[in-house]
């Protein structure tokens, strides 16, 4: 038999590739593991430009209608103004922390660390361009007997005139100074967590998305609940719009929208999708099929076309959520190399991801949206629940909560529950699991509250 380097190199040391690397490692493969962002980008997106850093701003942002609030509640004196230096060098420090900690876990499973940017040069080959002692660029080759790809994905960004004066996620986390006036293009996830961030942190938002509405794909009812929310808070959404051309001038970047509308705004941050990464991977050379917008095609245990390449997580584009990536990577591990003593083999499922909008305020779904309910089931019973949360009858704030369940009539099971409201994420991660049980409506209804909560909402809906 042929002797490699390693068992696994796995390429990507993102939320998949670290999950994958450190199970392997742990059933006593010997495993590789190159990350392009040498070992401080280890943790990928979710760790270094996304979950992690996102949500810390989220809580910073949050802050604000706090400090606000709070005098309904009887505290007094000036609201506290925003170091956003501080708040940058303290997320920065968090980050690395976590770094280190990506990197003990996995040299404290065994994973051998490689830092480069990988390339394939054979279906058991990968070639990593790395620095020579006197800084020159050189490469170093290694051999696996498997080769998993988990190279994550970017943002991308439409081509139009003044593309080059705009920003990406991956930018807004470090800007200097902080933008006063913000524009924010898409209506997606991320167009709408850092809406709604900058806003609470106080910027002037503009939100511009070319659609009816904002969060194509969740349910109807909340999309249009979640734009008015935001709209309260103070962001300026505009609805079937777009930017024609910007133009940078000495007061600010000039932004003309397709409406004839002009806006002058510091900064212009781009949310219109990610693509996955997988430019210089040798994809092509070695016959691995790849979609149209460049994601990896892989079969139900994540090989692609050549027997020893797998992957998984962003660069294959089908959930793009870490849970999914870890997910994944769990199947393949337990597909390779066994489940670990004692435990059945995991396979990730793929019907009711929870997943959560950390926008203001937060939005959570799991299950079916209404339209998609009544397009599976012949009677679908909707129940729902708008409210003013019991803080805000004193806070003064007018945000307002809703909640939503979507009951097949048939079966009596609840198939879809949605929310906007404070905490949604957290709320609805507990639901989810009363729903993969199969949790009919008469369930929910047996269920007691706990009282007074938001949550107990969801128990209650007659
Ligand atoms: P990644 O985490 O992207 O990791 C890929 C790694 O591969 C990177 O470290 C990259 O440097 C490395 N790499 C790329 N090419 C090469 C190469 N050729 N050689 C070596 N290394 C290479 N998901 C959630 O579930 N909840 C959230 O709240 C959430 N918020 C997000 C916020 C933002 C702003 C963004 C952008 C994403 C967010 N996501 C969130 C999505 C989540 O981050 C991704 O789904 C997840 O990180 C995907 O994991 P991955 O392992 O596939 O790829
Ligand atoms: P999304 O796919 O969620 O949203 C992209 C947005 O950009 C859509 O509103 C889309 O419009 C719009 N868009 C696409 N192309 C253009 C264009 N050419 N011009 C104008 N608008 C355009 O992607 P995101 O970048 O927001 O996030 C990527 C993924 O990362 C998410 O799908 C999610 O899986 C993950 N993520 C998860 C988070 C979480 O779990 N909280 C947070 C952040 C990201 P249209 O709808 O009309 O196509």
């Amino acid at each position: 038999m042929k002797q490699f380097d390693f068992d696994l190199l796995v390429i990507g040391g993102g939320s998949g590739g670290v999950r994958a690397a450190r199970m392997a490692a742990q059933r006593g493969v010997r495993v590789a593991l190159a990350e392009a962002q040498g070992l401080d980008g280890l943790g990928g997106t979710c760790v270094n430009l996304g979950c992690i850093p996102k949500k810390l701003y989220s809580y910073a942002a949050d802050y604000a209608a706090g400090f606000e609030e709070s005098r309904g509640f009887g505290w007094a004196g000036e609201a506290p103004s925003l170091d956003w230096g501080r708040l940058k060098s303290r997320r920065a420090t968090e980050i690395s922390r976590l770094n280190g900690v990506y990197a003990n876990l996995l040299r404290g499973s065994g994973v051998t660390l490689l830092e480069g940017y990988a390339r394939l040069t054979g279906p058991h080959e990968v070639e990593l361009a790395t620095l020579n002692a006197d800084g020159s660029p050189g490469h170093q080759g290694y051999s696996a007997e498997r080769i998993l790809i988990a190279t994550g994905g970017q943002p991308y960004l439409p081509h139009f005139q003044g593309r080059e004066h705009v920003i990406s996620s991956d930018q807004a986390f470090d800007l200097d100074p902080f933008p006063q006036r913000l524009l924010v293009v898409g209506g997606g996830y991320i167009a709408c967590e850092f809406a709604s961030i900058f806003n609470g942190l106080g910027a002037r938002v503009t939100q511009v998305y070319r659609g009816e509405q904002i969060l194509r794909g969740f349910d109807d009812e909340i999309r249009h609940f979640t734009a008015a929310e935001m709209r309260k808070t103070g962001v300026d959404l505009r609805l079937a719009a777009g930017v024609l051309a910007i133009t940078r001038e000495a007061d600010g970047l000039h932004v003309t929208l397709e409406d004839g509308n002009q806006l002058v705004v510091d900064v212009a941050l781009y949310a219109t999708g990610r693509v996955p990464n997988v430019e210089g991977l040798g994809l092509a050379e070695l016959g691995i099929e790849q979609g149209a917008d460049g994601r990896i095609l892989v079969d139900a245990d994540f090989r692609t076309q050549l027997p020893s390449v797998y992957a998984l997580g962003d660069v294959t584009s089908r959930v793009q959520l870490t849970p999914a990536a870890l997910g994944e990577a769990m199947q393949l591990v337990d597909h390779l190399y066994g489940p670990a003593a004692g435990k059945p083999a995991r396979r990730m499922d793929y019907e009711l991801i929870p997943t959560a909008v950390f926008c203001h305020p937060n939005v959570a779904t799991v299950g079916l949206t209404e339209a998609q309910a009544r397009e599976r089931y012949a009677e679908v019973r909707v129940f729902r629940s708008e409210f003013r949360a019991l803080r805000h009858t004193l806070s003064g704030s007018q945000e307002r909560t809703l909640m939503k369940l979507l009951v097949d009539a048939a079966s009596d099971r609840v198939v879809g529950l949605h929310m906007v409201g404070a905490e949604a994420g957290e709320i609805v991660q507990g639901f989810a699991v009363a729903l993969k049980a199969g949790a009919t409506k008469a369930v929910f209804d047996a269920t007691l509250g706990i009282h007074p909560t938001a949550a107990e909402e969801f128990v209650t809906m007659r």
